[in-house]
């Protein structure tokens, strides 16, 4: 990965540890197939940094998509609630200026597109094939499944889903992204490529 956007990703806000941000790079540069790559999920824009960085390198966009209003275990009271990402006018979370910046300092504006709305909203009108899609949303039962049930078919034969926050051991954190990733390999449309930490990178081996 191109050491700048490597040292930017690894500095960014967000959630992700620096091997399985590394992963979800090396899954992104590895995609052969063309079409853009897709985020749900893009909170501050730490992995949008190491996607962008793949997308860049291929000449491809990737669209970043988040409505920027936290999930729920971004909100008070939650686990990963992180108060100065409040706004104190509409006293909700708003990271989108946070996301801006983070692609405007690595210089990504180019590559990374935001899309502000809801998954479903979007996902029940979007029609571009995709080569690469990150499922790292919302983390509760019903808004982990949609994310799938949602964009999983946009995934071209050939290209790649990654899905963030997969642990198998029930101690180790939430079970909805464990539970999406096993139905993606249970479809029997999906083989693993890839597992560093809760990452995982699937390969879609044939249509639904
Ligand atoms: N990938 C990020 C972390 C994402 S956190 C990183 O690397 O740091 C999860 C994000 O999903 C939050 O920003 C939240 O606003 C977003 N989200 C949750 N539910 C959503 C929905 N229904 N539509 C759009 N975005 C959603
Ligand atoms: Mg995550």
């Amino acid at each position: 990965m191109d050491p700048e956007l490597l040292a930017r990703a690894r500095a960014a806000r967000g959630f992700m540890p620096p091997d399985e941000g590394l992963a979800l790079y090396d899954a992104a540069a590895a995609v052969a197939v063309t079409g853009p790559f897709l985020e749900v999920g893009s909170y501050c824009g730490k992995s949008a940094v190491y996607l962008g960085a793949a997308a860049r390198l291929s000449g491809r966009v990737l669209f970043a998509l988040d409505h920027h209003r936290g999930s729920e275990e971004n909100q008070p009271g939650w686990e990963h609630h992180e108060p100065d990402l409040v706004d104190p006018d509409t006293n909700k979370i708003d990271t989108l200026g946070t996301f801006r910046r983070t692609i405007h300092d690595a210089g990504l504006e180019p590559t990374v597109v935001a899309v502000v709305g809801d998954s479903v909203t979007v996902g029940s009108v979007w029609t571009a094939p995709l080569a690469l899609l990150f499922i790292d949303g919302g983390h509760g039962r019903e808004p982990a499944h949609r994310d799938f049930e949602t964009w999983a078919p946009h995934v071209v034969v050939g290209g790649t889903l990654s899905i963030h926050d997969v642990f198998c051991d029930p101690a180790d954190g939430g079970r909805p992204p464990y539970e999406i990733y096993c139905r993606a390999i249970d479809s029997g449309s999906f083989e693993e490529i890839s597992a560093t930490g809760s990452l995982r990178a699937l390969r879609r081996t044939k249509p639904d």
